[in-house]
């Protein structure tokens, strides 16, 4: 596990690693380009690079914690990826369950094989569900979410690339924005920003602003209306007994 310096979270956790790309926000993908950088420096873990491994000994490392944390599940790849099997997938849930007094952010662009296999997972209210959705063709990942049983559902638009209108809210309990950063970032219209987070305020939806992204993200921020949106959906209070 690692500190994060992802705004919405304060950990990562990553069962598996590696992965491939299914849509334009796949583009400039922050893991790839990190796992191929931890091989080179000779870190066992990322031996294979971005090809997709599943890590047993990962299964323990969150009983090892001592303190309640937030933790973004699999930061360095996507859990929900044809060659992650069932059963692994399987594992990885039942450590989330063992563990409740932390918070597992799970995040997938692989809405179709989340809800294919969602009824043969069980899930708990420490287990958020996310998927991405960085522009209109992608908007069809929130259905799919929306039919899961997960507990706790969030859509993340980062990068977001394009414009999102007449999102379908209903059920949703968390959405994050974030622009695209990097050497070549694909812009983001600041009107793009402005109309999801009005859609969220009218579906009372919790509304977290990450960053404006672009060459330079810390200098461009993270600042909207004159302020920062933090929203997180409620963390239920039973968990950090
Ligand atoms: S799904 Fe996520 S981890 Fe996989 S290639 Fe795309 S951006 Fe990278």
């Amino acid at each position: 596990m690692a500190q994060s310096s992802i705004e919405w979270t304060e950990m990562t956790w990553n069962p598996t690693t590696g992965c491939t790309k299914i849509s334009t926000g796949c583009k400039f993908c922050y893991a790839e380009i990190m796992s191929r950088r931890l091989k080179a420096m000779g870190v066992e873990k990322y031996a294979a690079g971005f090809k997709v491994r599943i890590h047993e000994d990962q299964l323990l490392v969150p009983y090892s914690w001592k303190q309640s944390k937030i933790v973004f599940v699999d930061s360095m790849s996507d859990l929900f990826h044809e060659d992650v099997p069932l059963d692994f997938i399987k594992k990885v849930f039942s450590v989330m369950r063992d563990n409740p007094q932390h918070v597992f952010q799970v995040l997938t662009k692989r809405a179709e094989r989340l809800f294919e296999i969602h009824k043969e997972l069980i899930w708990a209210h420490n287990i958020w569900m996310g998927v991405s959705v960085e522009n209109e063709e992608a908007k069809d990942r929130i259905d799919l979410l929306r039919k899961t049983e997960a507990k706790v559902k969030f859509i993340s638009c980062e990068p977001l690339i394009g414009s999102l209108s007449r999102l379908n809210l209903k059920n949703i309990d968390w959405l994050i924005v974030g622009g695209e950063s990097g050497q070549r970032p694909r812009p983001m219209d600041p009107s793009w920003v402005l109309n999801i987070q009005e859609q969220c305020e009218k579906a009372d939806v919790a509304f977290f602003f990450k960053q404006w992204g672009g060459r330079n993200k810390k200098k461009n921020g993270r600042i909207l209306n004159d302020r920062t949106y933090d929203g997180m959906p409620e963390i239920e209070q039973q968990l950090y007994v």
